[in-house]
């Protein structure tokens, strides 16, 4: 019998912490041995001195996510989950969304059916919890974050999902008491409503106008707001997808005064700016613009660099896509309200699963922007750490799962809506260039994505636990002050 299910030879290897060159000896879907000459494997694949990397985790992606806007998110379980395996990613996070005046348990078990047979990488689910009413806070959020949902998602902004300042705290507190991170998505909401309304008001509803309505300022403040209560309580947060550099200047703050604020930002922030939401009135500007609509939105190409340095310098820890699926032909898309639809009347959302890891590993590695073990952290290590997957996901160590990614570095391709697997039909990053791409990955041992072609199969995918360490005892308390 052979020692191995599987061998991958001779692989050049990166993990958050080291390089180094291994064989990579596969059993049962685990990594069982690295080293050099490891014996026969039953099949065998050779890296050729290939960087072999561990598989993706995307930690911020939205997913059949129910919408009462009358849009559709285009993705769900079956082509959301191909397209990050096509992209290097072997698990991913998306949120199951609590509707105000609905159970956080019954929209937990509503997403369980959603994923139920479909998913071709392993998933794991956030929470976006919405209504934190007595029953939410004392009992139902507790119970979750025991049961393996240790994150979830809260709005300053968003009508259908925002929380109030007291709330936010009080659901802080919760996340304290029970060790649960929490991702805070972070615009001040009364001011976006009052620019928003000002500028409809003078005839400005172009897609473009929308960065107009969300200025650095409003995710400033509320960042700024977040990080007060995250003291108060004593309670680490995530600041989720960080446009610029007002927001990145309160995270540093906060960082350097040992205050344990994390931050996440997306390819949207380094690849786009506020003019692909449209220069002028004309219909191409329209299209380009709503095809581009995301919150916060992207800023201009001074803050493209100040996101790459704060990448590089460690303000980040996290590197998500923030894939939220709406089509742009239809009725439940981008365009559901008309071909001239008002800024604040286009679903807010882009996709980017299948394009983060590539993206990031050719313009941030192989230009020289971060190094190869920092790509690791911020794609796949960190986020498993964050999230309560690692160590059985993350990195690439005996025990853990056998989630790899052999890439292609060196030829050049330019990023095309029509090689994608996605629902969705456009991407933002059409015609960016990347120079690295997976040739192989491996999701737990099995290859889903090879030389071109995706070979997943819906329903391989398996529902992951999570379960962050318990939390230190903390050297001070307000409670008890
Ligand atoms: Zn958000």
């Amino acid at each position: 019998m052979d020692a191995f299910d599987l061998v991958v030879r001779n692989a050049h290897c990166a993990t958050a912490a080291d390089v180094f060159d291994a064989d990579i000896g596969i059993k049962d879907g685990r990594i069982a041995a690295l080293g050099k000459g490891l014996a026969p494997g039953r099949e065998e694949i050779d890296a050729a001195g290939r960087w072999v990397l561990p598989g993706g985790i995307d930690g911020h992606c939205h997913l059949d996510q129910p919408m009462n806007d009358g849009s559709k998110m285009a993705d769900d379980f079956i082509t959301g989950t191909r397209s990050a395996a096509c992209g290097g990613t072997t698990t991913v996070i998306p949120f199951a969304c609590q509707i105000k005046g609905q159970s956080l348990r019954a929209a937990v078990d509503d997403y369980h059916r959603r994923a139920h047979g479909k998913a071709s990488v392993d998933y794991a689910f956030h929470l976006i919890v919405s209504d934190p009413t007595p029953e939410v806070l004392e009992n139902e959020l507790p119970a979750l974050i025991r049961e393996g949902y240790s994150s979830f998602k809260i709005y300053m902004t968003y009508d259908d999902l925002k929380l109030a300042d007291r709330q936010i705290i009080d659901v802080l507190a919760v996340a304290r008491d029970e060790g649960a991170m929490v991702m805070i998505h972070a615009e001040n909401t009364d001011c976006i409503a009052w620019l928003t309304e000002r500028l409809i008001r003078a005839g400005k509803t172009a897609p473009r106008y929308h960065a107009a309505s969300r200025p650095m300022l409003v995710e400033r403040e509320a960042t700024h707001r977040a990080i007060a209560y995250a003291e108060m309580v004593d309670v680490p947060i995530l600041i989720v997808h960080v446009s610029g550099h007002e927001a990145i200047e309160q995270i540093q703050w906060a960082q350097n005064h040992g205050l344990r604020i994390y931050g996440e930002t997306c390819p949207q922030y380094l690849f786009l700016t506020a003019d692909d939401l449209g220069i002028d009135d004309s219909p191409s500007s329209h299209e380009h613009g709503a095809k581009c609509i995301c919150s916060p939105p992207p800023r201009d190409k001074a803050n493209q660099q100040v996101v790459w340095d704060a990448l590089a310098a460690g303000v980040f820890q996290i590197f998500s896509s923030d894939h939220a699926p709406f089509r742009y032909a239809g009725p439940d898309g981008k365009l559901g309200a008309g071909a001239d639809a008002r800024f604040d009347q286009i679903p807010n959302g882009i996709p980017g699963l299948e394009t983060r890891m590539p993206l990031l590993f050719s313009h941030g590695v192989l230009d020289g922007r971060i190094d190869i073990c920092q790509f690791v952290a911020l794609t796949s290590t960190n986020v498993a750490k964050t999230y309560g997957l690692y160590p059985r996901k993350g990195s690439i160590a005996i025990g853990a799962d056998a989630d790899l990614v052999i890439w292609d570095a060196g030829t050049t391709r330019t990023i095309c809506n029509t090689d994608l697997h996605h629902a969705v039909d456009y991407t933002p990053y059409e015609g960016i260039e990347v120079k690295a791409w997976p040739a192989l990955t491996l999701l737990r041992g099995t290859p889903v994505w090879r030389d071109g072609r995706f070979l997943g199969t819906a329903g391989e995918g398996r529902f992951q636990a999570c379960a962050l360490p318990a939390p230190a005892r903390p050297k001070f308390s307000r409670e008890a002050a």
